[in-house]
């Protein structure tokens, strides 16, 4: 019989900066499916996958980072773990200390956080804390507080995230056989493209992979910074999960996109709204509207002609759809096309198919 996947820590070990001291908290993380899209690869005449970040453990890819960070953190004695979060975060951060029986702290911007993640976070027992600020606030106070006070700190800033996240660039590599050309994904607060970046680098190196794809990044156009290159004070965008104004990987993710010959750009809530529809109609894909921006993207591209054909490329979708579910169907007019008695004709004729 197959393995199990056993999650990304005892899957990757040899690639960890730590040893087997580290006991790893894992929830069987990673192993998430890379889906062949006829849909996309037709639109970019070149073969197009998607890498469902969905199917994690609490719905999106924070919990390749959690089980680093939080394994490390049990190593290192920690009682007490806070994060800043626009969602995902805390949903994760709350489930992986709640298997390693640490207390959780969650710092939330003041506004729109999604309710199936706060759900999350509630469920797994954590303290939520709203702060009367933007994340970028709730950041600084983060680590305020793991500064002076006995707690570890577990946003994408921790390098132990990172090194969780870049097991992403393994699993595409050790699927396609090779790296792809070219990767494409949102970005908030960049943590996730310096981690792509340094798995396809890492494998290079060690000789898995003979080349490195180029990076594309995609930020919400109300939130910004990287493409306008200053800090957006009041970020905005109905994509929750990258509404970041100052970025905390800012330079790595320049340093990924200029080191891979790649480019990071924007993309309107409209384009998100309608590349998340697409997604879901076209492939099964159900992804919330932040995890829409890489596809956007490369549709936007596409069309604008800058996309050469005979390309292979894969696009990281990131979270899950349920995790917000008001925001699309907000822009669903009636859920109900019709409605009929029970009856066999009535439902043939209003289904078109007679
Ligand atoms: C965290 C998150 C992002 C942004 O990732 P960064 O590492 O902050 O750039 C994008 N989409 C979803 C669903 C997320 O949870």
């Amino acid at each position: 019989m197959a393995q199990p996947w056993r999650g990304v820590i005892p899957e990757y070990r040899e690639w960890m900066p730590f040893g087997s001291d580290v006991a790893a908290v894992t929830l069987g993380e990673g192993g998430t499916p890379l889906v062949h899209s006829a849909w996309l690869s037709e639109i970019v005449r070149g073969d197009v996958f998607v890498k469902v970040e969905g199917d994690n453990p609490t719905g999106s890819f924070k919990d390749r980072g959690m089980t680093t960070a939080i394994s490390v953190a049990v190593a290192q004695g920690a009682k007490a773990v806070v994060c800043a979060s626009t969602g995902n975060t805390s949903a994760s951060m709350t489930a992986y200390a709640a298997r390693a029986g640490l207390t959780p702290i969650v710092l939330v911007p003041h506004g729109r956080i999604a309710a199936g993640k706060m759900a999350q976070a509630v469920m797994h027992g954590a303290d939520i804390i709203q702060v009367r600020g933007n994340f970028d606030d709730c950041l600084d106070l983060s680590r305020g507080l793991a500064k002076e006070y006995p707690v570890a700190l577990v946003n994408s800033v921790n390098p132990m995230r990172i090194e969780g996240q870049k097991t992403a660039s393994f699993e595409i590599v050790d699927v396609l056989g090779r790296a792809p050309d070219l990767h494409v994904l949102p970005v908030g607060n960049a943590g996730n493209i310096t981690a792509y970046w340094k798995g396809f680098v890492e494998y290079h190196e060690a000789g898995v992979a003979p080349s490195r794809p180029k990076m594309w990044g995609f930020q919400a156009a109300g939130s910004a910074p990287i493409v306008l290159g200053r800090v957006v004070p009041d970020p905005d965008t109905v994509a929750t999960a990258i509404r970041i104004g100052n970025p905390a990987s800012w330079t790595l993710a320049e340093n990924a996109r200029d080191e891979s010959g790649g480019r990071i750009d924007s993309v309107t809530d409209e384009q998100i709204l309608a590349a998340q529809r697409q997604l879901g109609a076209h492939e099964g894909i159900f992804v919330e509207p932040a995890s829409a921006a890489g596809v956007a993207g490369l549709l936007a591209a596409a069309e604008a002609g800058q996309v050469e054909p005979g390309l292979t490329i894969t696009i990281t979708v990131t979270g899950h759809g349920l995790k917000d579910i008001d925001t699309p169907m907000s822009r669903v007019g009636s859920i109900v096309d019709t409605a009929i008695d029970a009856d066999v004709d009535a439902a043939a004729e209003a289904a078109g198919l007679r």
